[in-house]
């Protein structure tokens, strides 16, 4: 388990004051200006050894996608960076909590990105819904401003830095990173093809790199304790401390950070005082959000909790986001309320999810009181793969899997429902939706 001396986030359950005074006791803006000095290569390098993987759910190494920003930028051509917090993926809220109790963490990190990618500014794009977090948030950047930590000159580094906070309006898609850029440009938050890019075009058709929250906040830390001390955590490939967020029947939902890789069932009995009922009441879990198909019990109580050991179970990590289903869950209804967010979600510009996401919510809704035919649920599964893959962003991918998911693991309860149904014997079960 994690030592509260190794923990990035000491301030995540919010026993002490966000503010900058309070922020500097923690350890934050400890002399950045000496970071800084070290150079943009130097951070890049630094942050690329210590193994950090992206936390917004993808997982790309985030020193390799900074090196990807062009390094003499051009004036009328700036560089940009674009902070992910618009978190709206079902069970996700580890940001959120970075935001409400430690929000320099987040400034200090936008500033050593900004500057290790030589970017102008740096916008943060918060979900339109965290109004109280925005506030903070403001106040924050405000703060920095008056410090002289950021703006002109930026902690005495002669680096000219500003940070913007946008809060979006609601709409899942725009936590997609080229759908948050449009919306940032005041277009529909309507995902782009690729290529090209953000780092080739990104925001305003410049340089972008668009980062997540914890990635971002984790840097500061990073560079201070070094990238050996990072890697010393997880194992390789999965190196580091993350924010895990568990929700659902556990006895004590909660965000904790914890050292990637530890097994699934020691970080419930640990942080989350176990399964309500105990153990042998463990249904299934959701490891990385509602886009990774779930995983049943037995599968998973001795996973390690990251990319790789997630993986291997054809679920991922995504975002740490654990939701935790006991056998009360009716996992078909579970899951047909999962596609209905997505279809509801959908930006709909592409074939494939516009029509694919409502087709499969609406088998999904026969699939819950029965009334399907054993044959569509093959039909479901063609469905699945034909989105997959086939669409523009990855929401296509992430209403595909969980009903892949479900088929994978839960066929004979579905036919179970149909057999049951037919012969009369079945409850008649309210829709999802
Ligand atoms: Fe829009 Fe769905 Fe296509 Fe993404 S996959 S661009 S959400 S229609």
């Amino acid at each position: 388990m994690l030592e509260d001396k190794d923990r990035i986030f000491t301030n995540v359950y919010g026993f002490q004051p966000w503010n900058l005074d309070a922020a500097r006791k923690r350890g934050d803006w400890d002399d950045t200006k000496a970071l800084m000095a070290r150079g943009q290569d130097a951070i890049i390098e630094e942050i690329k050894a210590s193994g950090l993987r992206g936390r917004g759910g993808a997982g790309f190494p985030t020193g390799m996608k900074w090196s990807f920003m062009p390094k003499n930028p051009d004036p009328k051509r700036p560089n940009f960076l674009v902070v992910n917090a618009d978190e709206s993926e079902p069970g996700s809220c580890k940001d959120r909590e970075i935001i409400r109790h430690d929000p320099h963490k987040l400034v200090e990190g936008a500033l050593i990105a900004g500057f290790a990618m030589r970017c102008r500014a740096a916008y943060i794009y918060i979900r339109g819904e965290f109004i109280f977090e925005a506030k903070v948030l403001e106040a924050a950047v405000q703060e920095a401003y008056d410090a002289g930590l950021i703006g002109k000159n930026a902690c005495g580094s002669g680096f000219d830095f500003d940070i913007f906070v946008h809060r979006g309006a609601g709409a899942y898609i725009c936590g997609e990173e080229t759908a948050m850029l449009e919306s940032l440009e005041g277009k529909k938050g309507q995902p782009r093809l690729k290529p090209p890019f953000p780092a080739g075009a990104g925001l305003y058709g410049c340089p972008t790199t668009v980062n997540n929250v914890e990635s971002i906040a984790v840097a500061p830390t990073i560079l201070r304790r070094g990238a050996a001390w990072f890697k010393s955590f997880g194992r390789e490939n999965n190196a580091g401390t993350k924010l895990f967020q568990i929700s659902g029947h556990v006895n004590c939902p909660c965000v904790v950070e914890e050292a990637m890789s530890i097994p699934f069932r020691e970080l419930i009995d640990k942080h989350a005082g176990g399964i309500r009922g105990g153990w042998d009441n463990l249904l299934a879990v959701i490891p990385g959000g509602s886009s990774v198909p779930l995983v049943p019990a037995a599968q998973i109580m001795d996973a390690p909790m990251d990319f790789d050991g997630l993986k291997d179970l054809q679920s991922g990590l995504g975002t740490a986001a654990v939701i935790v289903m006991d056998k009360s869950t009716d996992v078909v209804k579970a899951i047909a309320r999962i596609s209905y967010f997505y279809k509801h979600e959908s930006c709909g510009q592409c074939t494939p999810c516009r029509e694919g996401t409502g087709w499969m919510w609406r088998v999904m809704e026969r699939l819950v009181t029965g009334e399907a035919s054993v044959e569509e649920i093959d039909q479901l599964w063609d469905v699945t793969k034909q989105v997959e893959g086939h669409t523009i962003c990855a929401l296509g991918d992430a209403a595909a899997w969980p009903i892949q998911g479900l088929i994978r693991h839960y066929r004979p309860e579905l036919e179970r429902r149909i057999a049951e149904r037919a012969a009369g014997s079945a409850p008649i079960l309210e829709a999802a939706e």
